[in-house]
């Protein structure tokens, strides 16, 4: 294993902008496989080398600002799949309603009747039916 220790030495490796990359290639691939379209097989091949060429790479500063770049896009769009994970997850036993005042969005147990909320951001009062 020290061969592969000092072969690794200086070298970039794996970081969320090359896990999305081999995701991508993955897809392409499965996409591929059931559609019977060989074009998307040869074109998964590129994220995949790109993925490779990346965890290989000596060049870390220009890894870390393509990876700075890519998580600016992918960190928002991460906590938006969260969020709406979560509503799906809590729909059972919560009722979700937005604030009038600033979009915020609160969280009530389901069936006590008529409640007066209020919004934990900007403090604005608003009555629901949960
Ligand atoms: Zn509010």
């Amino acid at each position: 294993m020290n061969w592969l220790r000092n072969f690794m030495m200086g070298r970039y490796g794996v970081d969320k902008l090359n896990i999305a990359l081999l995701v991508f290639s993955m897809i392409l691939t499965f996409i591929s496989s059931i559609t019977d379209l060989a074009i998307l097989l040869y074109i998964s091949y590129i994220p995949l080398i790109l993925c490779i060429y990346r965890i290989f790479s000596r060049n870390t500063n220009a890894r870390i600002q393509e990876n700075y770049k890519f998580l600016k896009f992918y960190n928002p769009a991460e906590a938006w799949v969260k969020k709406k994970l979560n509503i799906v997850k809590g729909s059972k036993t919560h009722k979700y309603f937005e604030c009038p005042n600033c979009k915020q969005t609160v969280r009530v147990p389901k069936r006590k009747g008529k409640v007066a909320i209020t919004c934990p951001k900007c403090s604005t009062k608003f009555t629901k039916n949960t």
